[in-house]
């Protein structure tokens, strides 16, 4: 089980849509989210699964999945 796992069993994830606005970063709360490598991607050690950066996201690069 993945430490960021949501309590229906899903994770947040970053896809291809992201535009590397950076908004996602400052609006989560437990600082999950950091630029990598060209993109930003979820700590899923840290992300507490509130959904804030999906929010925030303007391109809605952020998405639920069940991997
Ligand atoms: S779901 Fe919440 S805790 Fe997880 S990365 Fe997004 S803003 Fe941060
Ligand atoms: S808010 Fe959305 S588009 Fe902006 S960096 Fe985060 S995932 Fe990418």
């Amino acid at each position: 089980m993945k430490s960021n796992q949501c309590s229906d069993g899903k994770y947040y994830i970053i896809c291809d849509l992201c535009i590397n606005c950076g908004l996602c970063e400052s609006a989560c709360p437990v600082n999950a989210i950091r630029s990598s490598d060209f993109c930003y991607k979820i700590d899923s050690s840290k992300c507490v699964c509130c959904g804030a950066c999906a929010d925030a996201c303007p391109a809605a690069a952020i998405m639920i999945s069940i991997f």
